[in-house]
C-alpha cells in the first residue's frame, strides 16, 4: 500500500493511534520498536502529561530548587539549570552519571519492589488465584492479570505494611492478589480490601454436602440488599466461568442466578419465562445472527 494513498484515502481513525505511529515510523527512517511507539503514544495522552506535570512541579522542583540546581520561572513556566556544563566532556560525564543513576534505580525497583517484576512471586500469586481475577473472576486468557498490593505501597514504612493488625513485608505473598487490569484500575489506591478471602454465595445444598464430608462450614444467610448484591456478583462469576470454558452447564448456573434475581424482584420463574416468551414473539430470538451496525444513509 502506498503510504500517501493510505493516509489520504484509506485511513479510518477510531483513535489517534494510526497517524501517530506512521509519523514516528516516517521520522525514524521506517523502523521502530514497540516500546518506542508506545512511548510516543503516551506523549499524546493529555491525562498522562497532566499527571507528570504535577509530579514535576511537586517533587523535583522542590528538591532541585532547594539545592540550587534549578530555577523555576513562573512566567515562562520553565526550568533553568543554574550550572549548565561549559565543556563537552563535562556535559557527557553528567549525562552518563544520570543514565547510571536511572538504570540503578530501575534495576533495584525490579528486584525489590515491583511484584509484577519478580517472576517467582508473580507466578505463586497467579497460581493461588488459579489464573483468575480475584475480584470479577475473569480468566487470564481473556484479560491480562496484574499482581496488586492489598495494603497499598503508599502506606508502607521501611518496606512494611500493617495488615490485619500485624506488620508484614509489602511484597509478601500475604499482601498480594491477582486482579485484572480493569478491576485494578477501578480499585482506589486507598482501598485495602483483600479480595482473596471473598465469601461467596453457594447453592442451597452445598452446606449440607460440606457437613457430610465431616467439615464444618461457616455459613450466613443473606436477605434483602445483601442477597441482591451477592446474587449480582454471582452472575458475574458464572459469566466469567462460562467465558473461560464455554461449558453449557455454566449457562444453567447463570439461569439459576437470574431466576433468583427475578424472585428477589417478586417475579416467579413462570412469570419470568412468560416475559422471555413475550419478547421472543414480539422481537424474535437471536437465531439469524443479525448484527446491526447502524443505518445506511
Ligand atoms: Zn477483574
Amino acid at each position: 500500500m502506498k503510504i500517501l494513498s493510505f493516509l489520504i484515502n484509506k485511513m479510518r481513525m477510531t483513535g489517534i493511534y494510526q497517524p501517530v505511529i506512521i509519523k514516528h515510523l516516517l521520522l525514524k527512517g521506517g523502523t521502530c520498536s514497540v516500546n518506542e511507539l508506545a512511548n510516543t503514544l503516551t506523549k499524546y495522552d493529555a491525562g498522562v502529561i497532566e499527571y507528570y506535570e504535577k509530579i514535576v512541579m511537586r517533587y523535583p522542583k522542590q528538591t532541585l530548587t532547594k539545592h540550587g540546581v534549578v530555577e523555576y520561572d513562573r512566567k515562562e513556566k520553565s526550568f533553568k539549570l543554574l550550572d549548565m556544563p561549559s565543556t563537552k566532556a563535562e556535559l557527557k560525564e553528567s549525562l552518563d552519571i544520570c543514565d547510571e543513576k536511572i538504570n540503578e534505580w530501575l534495576h533495584n525497583r525490579e528486584m525489590e519492589n515491583d511484584p509484577d517484576a519478580t517472576p517467582s512471586l508473580r507466578y505463586e500469586v497467579l497460581r493461588k488465584a488459579k489464573g483468575k481475577c480475584e475480584l470479577c473472576g475473569i480468566p487470564s486468557s481473556l484479560a491480562p492479570l496484574e499482581v496488586d498490593h492489598i495494603v497499598p505501597r503508599s502506606t508502607a514504612k521501611n518496606g512494611l505494611v500493617k495488615k490485619d493488625g500485624k506488620m508484614i513485608p509489602l511484597n509478601s505473598e500475604e499482601n498480594l492478589q491477582a486482579l485484572c487490569f480493569r478491576c485494578n484500575r477501578a480499585k482506589r489506591d486507598s482501598d485495602s480490601t483483600d479480595f482473596r478471602t471473598r465469601k461467596k454465595l453457594v447453592r442451597d445444598n452445598i452446606p449440607a454436602m460440606i457437613e457430610a464430608e465431616g467439615r464444618i462450614p461457616h455459613v450466613k444467610e443473606l436477605t434483602g440488599k445483601n442477597l441482591w448484591s451477592a446474587l449480582c456478583d454471582k452472575l458475574v462469576e458464572e459469566h466469567a466461568e462460562f467465558l473461560e470454558d464455554g461449558d453449557v452447564s455454566e449457562l444453567g448456573d447463570m439461569i439459576e442466578v437470574i431466576t433468583a434475581l427475578a424472585e428477589q424482584k417478586g417475579v416467579t420463574q413462570q412469570e419470568l419465562l412468560a416475559i422471555v416468551e413475550e419478547k421472543r414473539m414480539k422481537n424474535g430470538g437471536f437465531e439469524r445472527g443479525y448484527f446491526y451496525a447502524g443505518d445506511k444513509q
